[in-house]
């Protein structure tokens, strides 16, 4: 019983929040069926419409191909990659709007592996803005969007494909040496403890959670459960160590951007407050946040529970150190990886937000 309100409790806890000293092995209960389909054999249809309106697992290769779909079906997208990850994949960023405007707007998912629902949630998103342009709509003329759909795309692969969907030899015997770190889970002795363990990943290759990553203040004291790789929690060797963190960072560095739309799963809550922000900050994150409230009805996290004493996640970097307004978005509901048909009630709570954020932001 007592397992059993673990898990309850873990249901209603937010994803940047969690923290276990051990795993809910209970949690394989209804994940143990995590097929694993081979990335290399998986073969993405030509296909005249996008993959993310499909309620199918959303791959970064259906990404890929919706991105160039992009390109052909609308006028002024343009995409490129931020930084490559340890086992080859692109960090892809779309850029839509005006690439000369003052305000500039980032939208970001997939931080956390297992929140590749996220990646179609900002797909969608970006459609969205190109299909209100399309209507006439002028906000574009006076914004830039810059979505990063996909921050993790090596931990994606990893949740959804297992050792399957890595690319490089180098990269499949770092995974197993981190399966092999926690023997005493009895991964090796249990074939349901070990879909868990990689279905449920969280983090990127090298066993480290970006969002625990970020070189804030707070980072030597920010508690850290796992203390060394493994598929959730472990906040890295030092602030800033992994190359997704400093791909992000430098993108932020460069772009100056106005405001932050962070994506994440799940729990149906907002993040928005963080102790360390200025005042006008503050401010902006509120405002934002009653936006996203406003469409989809996510309760917004007290301040005093949002965990940014000693935050070192991409909000509390952006909160704290940069004075970039944003908001954490915690869609879905249960345990990630959300079942893909959520996608269709998640998306009905999300259309209208980006709308709105950019008109807020514009007019500032
Ligand atoms: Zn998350």
């Amino acid at each position: 019983m007592q397992k059993r309100y673990v898990l309850g409790a873990m249901t209603l806890s937010a994803c940047i929040i969690l923290t276990q000293v051990m795993p809910a092995f209970a949690g394989i209960i209804g994940h143990s069926s995590a097929s694993y389909k081979a990335a290399q054999t998986e073969s993405v249809a030509q296909t005249t419409d996008f993959t993310f309106l499909s309620t199918d697992m959303y791959t970064y290769q259906k990404m890929e191909s919706d991105i160039n779909l992009f390109k052909q079906k609308y006028e002024g997208v343009t995409s490129d990659s931020i930084g490559t990850t340890p086992d080859g994949r692109n960090i892809y960023r779309i850029i839509i709007g005006n690439k000369e405007a003052s305000k500039k707007i980032l939208v970001i998912g997939a931080i956390h592996a297992r929140e590749y629902i996220t990646a179609s949630v900002v797909m969608r998103q970006v459609k969205e803005m190109l299909d209100k342009r399309a209507e006439g709509d002028k906000s574009l003329d006076s914004v830039c969007i810059q979505y990063v759909p996909m921050l993790n795309p090596d931990g994606v692969a990893i949740s959804q494909s297992g050792m399957a969907g890595l690319n490089k030899e180098e990269s499949k015997k770092k995974l197993q040496e981190i399966i092999d770190s926690w023997s005493e889970w009895g991964l090796k002795e249990n074939q349901d403890k070990y879909n868990w363990f990689l279905n449920k990943w969280k983090n990127n290759l090298n066993g480290v959670d970006i969002n625990h990553n970020f070189p804030t203040q707070g980072w030597n004291q920010r508690a850290d459960s796992r203390k060394k790789p493994s598929n959730e929690h472990y906040k890295g060797a030092s602030a800033g160590s992994e190359s997704e963190t400093q791909d992000l960072i430098k993108l932020v560095n460069n772009e100056n951007f106005s405001a932050v739309l962070n994506y994440h799963t799940q729990g149906q809550i907002i993040f928005w407050s963080n102790q360390h922000a200025s005042a006008e900050v503050l401010a902006m994150d509120k405002a934002m946040a009653d936006i996203v409230a406003a469409h989809t009805g996510y309760r917004l996290v007290s301040p005093e529970a949002d965990g940014s004493k000693y935050g070192t996640g991409f909000k509390d970097w952006l909160d704290w150190e940069k004075g970039i307004p944003s908001v954490t978005v915690e869609v879905g509901i249960g345990t990630s990886p959300v079942p893909e048909a959520q996608i269709e009630t998640i998306w009905q709570q999300n259309a209208g937000v980006l709308p709105d954020i950019v008109n807020y932001i514009i007019g500032k």
